[in-house]
């Protein structure tokens, strides 16, 4: 079908230029990804001038007023299009994101660059040496950047709003707040019956597993989820994460415990469904804004979807327990797989916030959640943060961090991006995987079935069909809605956890 937008030349102009953008954004994720892998730490400064430079161009690129006037002339043409049409989508998109950009200057960006890239090293070295006194003026100049780039966007009910929106188009402060009260109701008297009854064993986990066959072995299970080799990989780094190039380049980086089994295994599945949805989106889409993941919820509702309600179910493991005890004869060859079902599913309140159990885990985002809010408002300081950190951990979860290293030092957001909007997807993500699990599961009542013998095919095809392949095209309401037929809500996610927990917690 060629529509009238199709004949018009602008919308090759535009294309291309937008192309131009993608370009010079991925060769700054390729430097991003090198620089957590295998950068030597002399290199820090240089990759900060080196980004800042890259990151200032494509800043210039994407304001230039001449994308401004092309959208001017496509527009009314798009909005004779149905909604899901490619281009008019296009269009949509990269209106939104033009509108975005034009309100932050290019200087900004070239200046928050500059400082992201010698903000991680010092953290990647402040941490281990549990050193929050290395990282804290790095950390005021990131709240000043987060403040300054709220200020871009005046009107703003709440000053997370614009930096919410960067990661979760059309969500606010207010809103997430809510949500989050909704859960935690529902998640703290669930935490509470566990806690009365005797804690899980996982005494099968925490023993020397050699780092080469983790890898090895984690490698093959992302491998028979269907995350493509061919077209990605996996690399070492200090905190986990998935990037994207292109279509056909999706990378993966993991971290491993060689004492404890979940970090590398599940982070890697976890990582991989990630990868799964950045290698689903369709080819048509490659080198446009439409290309990546919609929102970071959406995101995480993938890996959190392969890493959780498939990698730590009884079906997944009837299937893959026996080459795990195959691999490691040694320290599991005697467990019984219920044993191992019950370790890797352990609640327990503790102190990581990726190393959570799926029911504490969402606890743990709330405390990083508000302590946004409350430093974007100024009702709290860089330098109490330790203090508040350690204080909600005790309240929330009633453990306090021996150290910073394990307190507000644990995650990498605040030392490598910006303060504000960097949680909340993982609790969306959290509520929209069972969503959607749930309806592949109507749609396709076989497929539990079939994760027993180790075939994911279906899920997958599914899973791409209504959400990978989209790419950008719907937002992750539009998705919901599509998917579910009604907006956000967390009761099948709650009723996920009550079940499944309820079973082994015999509630
Ligand atoms: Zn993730």
């Amino acid at each position: 079908m060629n529509s009238k937008l199709q004949e018009l030349q602008e919308l090759k102009v535009l294309k291309a230029r937008l192309r131009e953008v993608i370009d010079l954004n991925s060769a700054l994720s390729i430097l991003h990804w090198d620089q957590s892998t295998y950068m030597p730490d002399g290199g820090a400064q240089a990759r900060g001038r080196t980004t800042a430079t890259i990151g200032r161009i494509a800043q210039e690129k994407q304001v230039d007023p001449e994308i401004g006037r092309l959208l001017d002339v496509l527009e009314p043409v798009a909005e004779d299009l149905p909604y899901d049409d490619d281009d008019a989508s296009l269009i949509r998109v990269a209106r939104r994101d033009f509108e975005k950009a034009i309100k932050v200057p290019p200087d900004f960006t070239a200046e928050f660059y500059n400082h992201r890239a010698v903000s991680f090293s010092t953290w990647a070295k402040a941490r281990p040496e549990n050193d929050f006194k290395a990282v804290e003026s790095m950390l005021e100049k990131t709240l000043d950047f987060s403040r300054r780039y709220a200020d871009f966007f005046p009107g703003y009910d709440h000053p997370a709003d614009p930096l919410i929106d960067r990661a979760d188009y059309s969500m606010k402060a207010e809103t997430i707040r809510a949500l989050f009260a909704d859960l935690r109701e529902q998640l703290v008297p669930l935490v509470d019956a566990i806690s009365q009854q005797p804690i899980a064993d996982d005494s099968c986990l925490a023993q020397h597993y050699p780092k080469k066959l983790q890898l090895k072995f984690g490698e093959w299970v992302a491998r028979q989820l269907g995350y493509d080799f061919k077209r990605g990989r996996q690399d070492l780094t200090h905190h986990p994460f998935m990037t994207g190039f292109s279509i056909d380049d999706v990378r993966i980086t993991t971290r491993v415990n060689e004492h404890y089994l979940n970090d590398a295994l599940f982070g890697t599945m976890h990582e991989s469904g990630h990868a799964m949805y950045g290698q689903g989106v369709d080819d048509k889409f490659e080198a446009s804004p439409l290309m990546y993941g919609t929102s970071s919820g959406v995101h995480e509702s993938q890996s959190r979807l392969w890493e959780n309600l498939v990698g730590r179910g009884m079906p997944f493991w009837r299937r893959f327990y026996p080459q795990l005890q195959a691999m490691f004869p040694g320290q599991l060859g005697d467990v019984p797989i219920e044993t191992f079902y019950r370790a890797i599913n352990k609640v327990e309140r503790s102190l990581i916030r990726v190393e959570a159990d799926e029911v504490t885990y969402n606890l743990h985002v709330m405390i990083r959640f508000d302590l946004e809010l409350a430093l974007l408002e100024g009702n709290l300081s860089i330098h109490d943060l330790p203090d508040a950190w350690h204080a909600r951990y005790e309240s929330d979860l009633g453990l306090r961090a021996p150290d910073n290293r394990d307190g507000v030092m644990q995650d990498v957001h605040w030392y490598d991006g910006m303060i504000g909007g960097s949680f909340q997807g993982y609790t969306l993500g959290n509520i929209m995987s069972a969503l959607f699990f749930d309806a592949a599961k109507k749609a396709h009542p076989e497929i539990m079935g079939e994760i027993e013998v180790g075939e994911f095919g279906t899920l997958l095809t599914w899973l791409t069909e209504n959400i990978y392949r989209h790419g950008r095209k719907y937002t992750a309401d539009d998705l919901v809605r599509r998917i579910t037929g009604s907006p956000l809500k967390i009761e099948p996610y709650i009723a996920y956890l009550q079940t499944k927990f309820g079973e082994l917690y015999q509630l």
